[in-house]
């Protein structure tokens, strides 16, 4: 049965095959901000983009799946000032924090992680490209505008009435620019180039129309099509983006290829709330995992939380589903114990399904794993679970019978991305410095490239520092030597 998911585009739940059948299944999800560490809102939409990958993948597909870093943005910039530092090394810790976060929540890393500093060049040759074409201008003060106008079926996506439109915001810091400040033709023309203000400091790179820095839409554009092509199969991000950032990439790349259909799936999450509110720092309400680890949550009870409401509601965040969630891990430990037991067998022998053996024979699993497939029903699929554990810990199952199920239990848990027994292990992978992170996560993309004499001095250099990385398949732990 086909993974079937939300398409924002068309309203419908629609099935996932690539459009291409000899490519991948080629996926772009917009990445994370890198000005502090992320908070749990964030991971809500980063574990539901992952645990669709690994459907997609226990289905048999391939899957490219991209997902950018934003490491040149207002907000980058501002904070990286403040600091006294420069802008790099502020986006470098804080994306070493952020691969140390995705290894502890057990996220597969993306394929591709593009930066969006390292590919200006890109950025600006796609605007050059529309100004070409006419769907862009500059103004006197060297900035570039996307020409709202120009793009016929601007607003596909989010469904606006473009004549509605009064203002757009050109940053990912959530406020809308004052129209006066900017020379634009109409308030709804977004910014593509930005050209170079005193507050940037340092911050300014070359471009036809004088030193500058990119608009925020445009990387994802440029860096979509740079890894994925013209046209992909899936996009997505978290519902705040839909309009206007995901309407801006839609112009900006069926604009400058001339391709329609840019996302043939827009995938977006809804928002996670805390105890009911919106998270914000002033309601002293918004968490990053270090605040619930603090607290006692193990990674995988924060996994399990974040991921137990439907991808379709706001899911409402409070600290009492942490321990709903340990006690519901536990539950699943104690059952799976059992079913060890039972064929003989102890906890290190259970790992994840190799990736050929995945779709077969779930036996009481099945209805876990079809729930699964219906628009990722993570939480319909959850029950399933827990009514089948019933079944299989049931004393009269043979040891033939406690071997499927302790198979599809295992494919189950990878599906979910849940790993057991691992409170301890989570806990040092957690305490991976920046640094490490860092190391690991670039040994592991050079060997994914096959470019393994760099991988083997990353893996020098992670040794120098004390740590080891254990692969496998589907991704790696950083360990201690
Ligand atoms: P940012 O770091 O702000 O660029 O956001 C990274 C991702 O997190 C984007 O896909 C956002 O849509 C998503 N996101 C931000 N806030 C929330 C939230 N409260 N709940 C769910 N997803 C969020
Ligand atoms: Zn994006």
């Amino acid at each position: 049965m086909p993974i079937r998911v939300h398409d924002t585009l068309s309203r419908t739940v629609k099935a996932l095959a690539p459009r291409e059948p000899a490519l991948p299944y080629r996926m772009y999800c917009c990445g994370p901000t890198v000005y502090g560490p992320a908070h749990i809102g964030n991971f809500r939409t980063f574990l539901i983009q992952d645990v669709l990958r690994r459907c997609l993948e226990i289905d048999g597909l391939e899957v490219r799946h991209v997902r950018n870093i934003t490491d040149v943005d207002d907000k980058t910039i501002r904070q990286s000032q403040a600091e006294g530092v420069s802008l790099k090394s502020f986006t470098d810790k804080w994306t070493g924090k952020f691969h140390a976060d995705c290894g502890a929540l057990n996220l597969l890393p993306p394929h591709v992680e593009p930066s969006a500093v390292e590919h200006i060049p890109l950025q600006v040759a796609m605007i050059e490209k529309l100004v070409a074409n006419g769907n862009a201008y500059a103004t006197s003060d060297g900035s570039v505008y996307f020409k709202v106008c120009s793009c016929h079926d601007y607003g596909k996506l989010s469904h606006l009435d473009r004549d509605a439109l009064r203002t757009q915001e050109v940053n990912s810091a959530g406020t809308a620019n004052d129209a006066d400040e900017y020379e634009r033709e109409s308030v709804t023309d977004f910014a593509l180039w930005k050209s170079h203000k005193p507050a940037d400091g340092e911050n300014h790179w070359p471009s036809p129309w004088g030193e500058g820095r990119p608009g925020w839409h445009i990387e994802c554009s440029a860096m979509s099509t740079r890894y994925l092509g013209n046209t992909f199969d899936l996009h997505g991000g978290g519902i705040d983006l839909c309009f206007p950032h995901h309407e801006n990439e839609i112009a900006q790349s069926e604009c400058s290829t001339g391709e329609k259909d840019f996302a043939a799936h827009w995938f977006h999450s809804m928002h996670l709330m805390v105890d009911g509110a919106k998270m914000s720092k002033s309601l002293g309400n918004l968490y990053t995992l270090d605040d619930l680890k603090g607290k006692g949550a193990t990674p995988m009870a924060v996994r399990y939380a974040l991921i137990s409401g439907h991808y379709r509601s706001q899911l409402n965040f409070t600290l009492k589903s942490l321990d709903d969630a340990a006690g519901a891990l536990g539950k699943i430990e104690k059952a799976t114990e059992k079913l060890l037991e039972k064929c003989g067998l102890t906890k290190t022998d259970f790992t994840p399904p190799a990736v050929q053996e995945q779709n077969t024979a779930w036996g009481e699993f099945q209805a876990a794993w079809d729930t699964l497939c219906d628009d990722l029903n993570v939480p319909g699929a959850l029950g399933k679970i827990f009514g089948a554990l019933h079944t299989v810990t049931a004393t009269d199952r043979t040891i033939e019978q406690a071997r499927a199920d302790l198979s599809g239990l295992g494919k189950i848990l990878y599906a979910l991305g849940l790993l057991l027994f691992t409170a301890k292990a989570d806990d040092s992978a957690t305490d991976v410095p920046a640094d490490v992170a860092e190391l690991g996560l670039r040994r592991w993309e050079a060997k994914q490239a096959r470019n393994f004499a760099e991988a083997d001095k990353l893996r020098a250099e992670l040794e120098s520092k004390g740590w080891k990385s254990l692969d496998r398949k589907d991704g790696y732990t950083l360990a201690k030597v």
